[in-house]
């Protein structure tokens, strides 16, 4: 990390995990474990439904809603999506896109993930967006090429201006929900390359400026090791994120 350069950000995604009415004692027991002040921002990205109670429960805990996904679209007769409009309406500050979940179970591209990122900076939400290699990627050593191809279509269009507002988390596919995660050599070595292509993108000083994390079964235990390399500015957190305790343990590997 280098906090003199740019925010520490660790935000958990819950998934389809927990319910509205678990998040209250889920809020009050993280409180008791996270530290005062804050080392770094906290996020917690829930289902959509859930996004009003996280805000009500987190306000004196200084903890800020996300989203997993929205629409491309603005508005309109698209049943079942959440606009990013109706994300920020109800206090979203942040979303997911392109988690390679959704890129999996629901056949979401670069372009999507492109188009999803605009969507939420135009109402002013912070999109983290994911890319990841799968296993055969990496086995056929064509991770930094893959991840800069993605990490490129994802950022298209997007201005210097709203690059500040953006996180770009590395999530190797082989490592979520696996227990199997990067070695901190690995992950720093890509989270390196994606501010490389940013830098090339869009010079020194915005590259230096965005905030990077590594995701992928991080944990109270590998946390201090992966957030202490200077281009991993942070974690998104998947299981370990339903845990008070563990949760606020990464929390706390910020502070170093
Ligand atoms: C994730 O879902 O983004 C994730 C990193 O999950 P886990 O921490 O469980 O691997």
């Amino acid at each position: 990390m280098n906090r003199k350069y740019r925010k520490a950000v660790i935000a958990g995604n819950w998934k389809m995990n927990q319910t509205a009415s678990g998040i209250r004692p889920f809020m009050d027991a993280l409180k008791e474990e996270l530290p005062q002040p804050r080392p770094c921002e906290i996020v917690l990205c829930t289902p959509a439904v859930m996004i009003p109670a996280m805000i009500r429960a987190g306000k004196d805990c200084k903890v800020a809603a996300g989203g997993q996904d929205v629409s491309k679209y603005e508005k309109g007769a698209y049943t079942g999506e959440i606009s990013a409009d109706q994300l920020a309406d109800i206090g979203a500050k942040y979303c997911i896109v392109g988690h390679s979940e959704r890129r999996q179970y629901h056949h979401e591209d670069d372009m999507l993930v492109n188009a999803k990122a605009k969507a939420l900076l135009e109402k002013g939400i912070t999109p983290i967006i994911c890319v990841g290699e799968s296993l055969e990627q990496r086995e056929m050593d064509l991770t930094i090429e893959y991840i800069a191809y993605q990490v490129k279509a994802a950022l298209y269009g997007i201005s210097a201006q709203q690059l500040r507002r953006c996180i770009i988390a590395y999530e190797p596919i082989w490592a979520i929900g696996t227990g199997r995660t990067a070695t901190a050599e690995q992950a720093q070595e890509v989270c390196e390359a994606i501010r490389g292509v940013i830098r090339k993108m869009y010079g020194a000083r915005p590259a230096r400026a965005v905030s990077i994390l590594y995701g992928g079964s991080m944990n109270a235990k590998n946390a201090a090791e992966l957030l202490a390399q200077p281009d991993i500015d942070g974690g998104l957190i998947g299981g370990a994120s339903l845990k008070p305790a563990d949760f606020a343990a990464i929390v706390k590997a910020t502070n170093q």
